[in-house]
């Protein structure tokens, strides 16, 4: 049966988040470029926040991609020394304009809150607890994002300058968050204890720059510094950049998914360009697992090619393109109707029969979550007259949910939960399949699992308390006002 087209396939990126501190330059440009190479960490909606030194806030955010959000006058209108950005996939709340950022608190009528706008990747395990606490006190909101939580404790906390807010409110938040926040005078950006989403320090002419990737500051010609360390804060302003340590007790805990399938394959990781660690990554699959009666590799289009690289160099074997994949599809809001739902998955993928007509192919991707997209992608190419089809998975299996802001599905959604390998090949209908071992992805990125988050694999999550961490839509339900159908408990 062709997949639904309307299913969740595959681990849904999280957010992108810039800030820059720069006088003198074009900085709503600048924001508005850097979110466009961000554009792969989030598709639902895109916001900049922009303010003049001392001036009012500006915020504009709307549903839809970066170049469907920004006009030429928006960003005229926008100016300013300093802004914030960020591009979002709705990992807390629900996919709404009220949950898009960045999150702008306004001043109090007596002096009482500071003004700021606030932009966040991650999610928060405390979300329900921070929200009722803030209630209590008679806090408002107008959304169900945590982002708008650190928000308004940030916006509402008496002390006296921003930094020593941050200071006093990051000690209080549980779980993983990459954060960058504008008051009227200056770009304040700070990371979990953990460092669990990434967050990098960059410098353009005399000024800086924070972003979630390094791929933002080549676009914009800044250069690369060094990452935001776990539980760091670094202040951007006129005094240049100042650094503070917020946050330490936790053992450091990168998301290794990163390396494997979120970042773009030109940004930089903890000093390994993600290209490179992927193509090893196919290399030691290849030795794990080789396909020594195999004719030909072929990746799954886009995420696989540089695995598939590797895998082929490995093994001597050739490799080509045997999927072509349209590159301009995105989300679509169309239905396909019955008549087109029955061609399945061709309108993202289209197999070439001259390619793999006849061959023993290995079809290398990095990942399967549900498994849907790959079982429709096994018996295209057996219908375009492939002889075997061989999966090797750049990643081990994936058997737990995120609960550090990427939308995963549930582990009863996972193909590989509660199946053996064999059972999963059997239910894609490939003749073999394997999977990259743990101890081998941390050869490719040259790391160990003391220093990094690798929890939807091996279940091992790195901060207490996630067991009974809020799920995507906590937050919605323990709200009077929760919306009708907000979907139960996972
Ligand atoms: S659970 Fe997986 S996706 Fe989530 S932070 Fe850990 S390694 Fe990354």
């Amino acid at each position: 049966m062709p997949p639904d087209l309307d299913v969740r396939e595959g681990p849904r990126d999280e957010c992108g988040v810039f800030g820059i501190y720069a006088p003198g330059h074009d900085v709503s440009r600048l924001a508005y470029f850097a979110l466009y190479a961000l554009q792969h960490r989030g598709q639902e909606s895109a916001g900049i926040a922009a303010a003049d030194t001392g001036g009012y806030i500006i915020t504009q955010r709307a549903m839809g991609l970066v170049n469907q959000v920004f006009k030429e006058h928006d960003l005229r209108a926008l100016g300013g020394d300093l802004t914030i950005g960020h591009v979002r996939y709705s990992t807390t709340g629900s996919n709404e304009w009220e949950n898009s950022q960045p999150v702008h608190r306004s001043a109090g009528a007596q002096g009482n809150r500071r003004e700021l706008a606030l932009a966040h990747n991650g999610n928060l395990i405390n979300a329900v607890e921070l929200h009722a606490a803030l209630r209590a006190k008679g806090v408002s909101f107008t959304s169900t994002s945590d982002s708008e939580i650190i928000a308004a404790a940030l916006s509402e906390h008496p002390a006296g300058t921003i930094e020593d807010a941050v200071a006093a409110v990051v000690p209080t938040l549980r779980g993983a968050f990459s954060t960058v926040v504008m008051t009227k005078d200056r770009v304040i950006a700070f990371r979990d204890a953990a460092g669990i989403r990434p967050l990098v320090l960059g410098q353009i002419g005399d000024r800086y720059c924070v972003a979630s990737e390094s791929c933002a500051f080549d676009i914009i010609g800044a250069t690369y510094l060094r990452d935001v360390a776990p539980g760091e804060m670094v202040s951007l302003s006129e005094s240049g950049l100042e650094s503070r340590m917020v946050a330490s007790g936790e053992r450091e805990a990168f998301c290794v998914f990163e390396y494997i399938y979120f970042a773009r394959p030109d940004s930089r990781m903890n000093g390994t360009v993600l290209q490179a660690a992927r193509g090893r990554m196919g290399e030691i699959l290849a030795r794990e697992a080789p396909a020594p009666n195999a004719d030909l590799v072929i990746p799954v289009p886009d995420s696989g090619i540089p695995a598939a690289r590797g895998y082929a160099r490995v093994s001597g074997l050739p490799q080509d393109d045997g999927l072509i994949k349209n590159r301009y599809v995105a989300r679509t809001f169309i239905q396909p109707g019955q008549e087109l739902r029955k061609h399945g998955l061709r309108l993202k993928f289209n197999p070439l029969p001259e390619i793999v007509g006849g061959q023993r192919l290995v079809v290398v991707d990095d990942s399967i979550v549900r498994g849907n997209t790959t079982r429709a992608i096994v018996q295209m190419l057996r219908d375009a007259g492939a002889a075997e089809v061989h999966m090797r998975i750049s990643a081990p299996p994936l058997k737990n949910p995120c609960h550090y802001g990427v939308d995963m599905s549930t582990r009863e959604e996972m193909v590989a939960h509660g199946r053996t390998t064999e059972e999963i090949a059997a239910h894609l209908g490939c003749d073999s399949l394997a999977y990259l071992s743990m101890a081998g992805v941390y050869e490719a990125v040259r790391g160990s699992s003391e220093r990094h988050c690798d929890a939807c694999f091996t279940g091992n999550y790195p901060l207490a308390g996630t067991d009974i961490a809020n799920d995507k839509f906590a937050l919605e339900r323990s709200l009077p006002m929760a919306p009708a159908g907000t979907p139960a408990p996972a």
